[in-house]
């Protein structure tokens, strides 16, 4: 599977588009909104020469990758994909719809598979025509550096789209995990209440963010939740709890903060607007 279309080309599509052009195939990646493709195109740019810089890609190996790059506004360009990877934002009616879009434009035997953080596999398998060839591929933030990707078996995935999503991700130099299709799949179910108790501590004015998150890095974790939701965006974190807990049938341990729509209200959204729980000036 070299040919490969990559919907959304925000944090995490345009994080894709790197590892997939740094690996040999080639990326179709389409977005929507005006902007956007400009704005993948710098940061994937910037990311090459990053590389460069450390000496992990020469001139040569970046130029290749620069030209496997195919910038897209029309769903047609995906006609010879071979598989699909869907980064849109964190929205079932939208996703359910692009899928839909997604079946009729992509050779029948394409694999169509989605970024989701915590919707139903299933659910976007059973609107297509082809739910035996609609998986998970769920990388993590940032796409180039973390190596873990899980892959989902909806109720419908076939094993031989398991295969291929699975031996995909390690030929992109990543460590791919078999999961179930379950709210928050592994990650982002065990992930929750790391996020949702630190915002219950700072929503009881028990702590403010820099002091939850300095206690949490003492006890060995790289970032904060704090850091790490300016990381993700917060508007992104939002929706994935709000789906967890649908998903979850309102239990009450998932259910999710008001400060976290607050801050969205307000536009904090994190480091992709400059002010999220702290400033990026
Ligand atoms: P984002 O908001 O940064 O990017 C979404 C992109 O999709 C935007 O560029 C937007 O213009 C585009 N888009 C909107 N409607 C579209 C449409 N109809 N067709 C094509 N493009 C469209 O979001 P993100 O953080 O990249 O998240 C994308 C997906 O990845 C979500 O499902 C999210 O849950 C998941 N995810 C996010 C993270 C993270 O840390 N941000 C990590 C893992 C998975």
């Amino acid at each position: 599977m070299e040919r490969v279309g990559i919907v959304g080309a925000g944090t995490m599509g345009r994080g894709i588009a790197y590892v997939a052009i740094t690996h040999g195939a080639q990326v179709t990646l389409y977005d929507v909104a005006p902007g956007a493709l400009e704005s993948a195109a710098a940061q994937i740019e910037a990311w090459l020469r990053e590389a460069m810089g450390k000496g992990r890609l020469d001139e040569a190996e970046a130029q290749r990758a620069r030209e496997r790059l195919r910038l897209s506004t029309a769903l047609e360009d995906f006609a010879q994909a071979e598989v699909i990877i869907e980064a849109a934002p964190e929205d079932l009616a939208l996703k359910q719809e692009i899928f839909r879009q997604l079946d009729r434009a992509c050779p029948p035997d394409a694999i169509l598979a989605s970024n989701t953080s915590s919707l139903s596999i299933t659910a976007l398998g059973a609107v297509t025509r082809r739910p035996e060839r609609v998986g998970g591929m769920h990388f993590f933030n940032p796409a180039p550096v973390m190596r873990l990707v899980e892959i989902v078996r909806g109720l419908a995935t076939s094993e031989e789209t398991l295969r291929a999503l699975s031996d995909l991700a390690r030929r992109w130099g990543k460590t791919p995990v078999l999961v179930k299709d379950t709210p928050g799949f592994i990650v982002n179910r065990v992930a929750r209440p790391f996020y949702l108790e630190a915002l219950r501590l700072v929503g009881e004015s028990v702590a403010d963010p820099p002091t939850v998150d300095r206690l949490v890095r003492a006890l060995g974790f790289r970032m904060g939740p704090f850091e790490l939701m300016d990381l993700i965006g917060l508007d992104v974190n939002l929706a994935v709890s709000e789906s967890l807990y649908r998903a979850f049938f309102e239990e009450p341990r998932f259910r999710p903060h008001p400060l976290q729509r607050q801050m969205v209200q307000a536009g904090r959204l994190g480091r992709k607007t400059g002010r999220g729980w702290y400033e990026y000036p």
